[in-house]
């Protein structure tokens, strides 16, 4: 099918601080899917110091606690514009330490707490073991059900409010290595701990988001997904 006149506009929010094991991959799995499709996709890209555009997919990607503290200072700024996105239902997309900070807070082990923009509500405490490997989960919102990645990080997320899992852990840690869940929803908002890059590799997710950006009602064409299903299966249940 041809969807003429249909674009997205995808931001990438600090990709020069938040950037781990492959994160951009996310931002080309859904340029290329779009494009697939004859979605037309636009890039804007915000870096410190910028303002953040009006867009219909905000991606955030993973890093370190370091990098954490600029861009928590900087969130800050952007707060209420990216509360009213959220509230508009625009799609946002938030790896591991892009996830962290888009919920309330990250107190990580040693130094100060990194203050969130609440978009999710939750909040993540560092922990002295490293959560590091292959994570299988299942989603309610997709079919198929599971979802792959790699997890590192030594914060535990634990959920509160009307913020739910975005998955339940068959094999990994996920958001605390205790209630078996996996990320996070609330409203068109997800957050998760898998990288890897997580999209490429879940390429039902990929369209789940697309069709959240361009309208439920719109159908997208089929795709040949042997490629990236074959990714997929290589990690599912793969020992931790
Ligand atoms: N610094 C955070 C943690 O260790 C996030 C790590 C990451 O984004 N991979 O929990």
């Amino acid at each position: 099918m041809e969807n003429n006149n249909l674009k997205i506009t995808i931001c990438h929010l600090y990709p020069k601080l938040l950037n781990l094991y492959g994160d951009i991959g996310n931002i080309k799995a859904l340029k290329f899917r779009a494009e697939k499709r004859e979605i037309e996709v636009q890039l804007k890209e915000v870096n410190v110091g910028d303002d953040i555009p009006d867009a219909d997919i905000y991606f955030i990607g993973g890093g370190q606690d370091r990098q954490q503290i600029d861009v928590s200072y900087e969130l800050q700024k952007h707060k209420e514009f990216l509360l009213q996105k959220r509230d508009e239902n625009k799609v946002f997309l938030a790896i591991c330490g892009g996830y962290q900070l888009l919920a309330d807070y990250f107190q990580p082990i040693e130094g100060e707490k990194l203050i969130g923009i609440s978009l999710l509500s939750g909040y993540t405490i560092g922990g002295k073991k490293r959560f590091i490997g292959n994570v299988t989960a299942k989603t309610e919102y997709t079919k198929p059900e599971t979802l792959v990645g790699f997890e590192n990080h030594s914060g535990r997320t634990y959920l509160t409010g009307d913020t739910k899992p975005l998955s339940k852990i068959i094999v990994g840690n996920g958001n605390n290595g205790e209630d078996s869940t996996e990320g996070a929803r609330y409203k068109n908002v997800f957050g998760t701990y898998l990288h890897g890059s997580f999209l490429p590799k879940n390429p039902h997710f990929t369209d789940y988001l697309i069709k959240l950006a361009i309208g439920n009602e719109i159908e997208l064409s089929e795709l040949d997904n042997t490629i990236e299903m074959d990714a997929h299966k290589s990690l599912i249940n793969k020992p931790y």
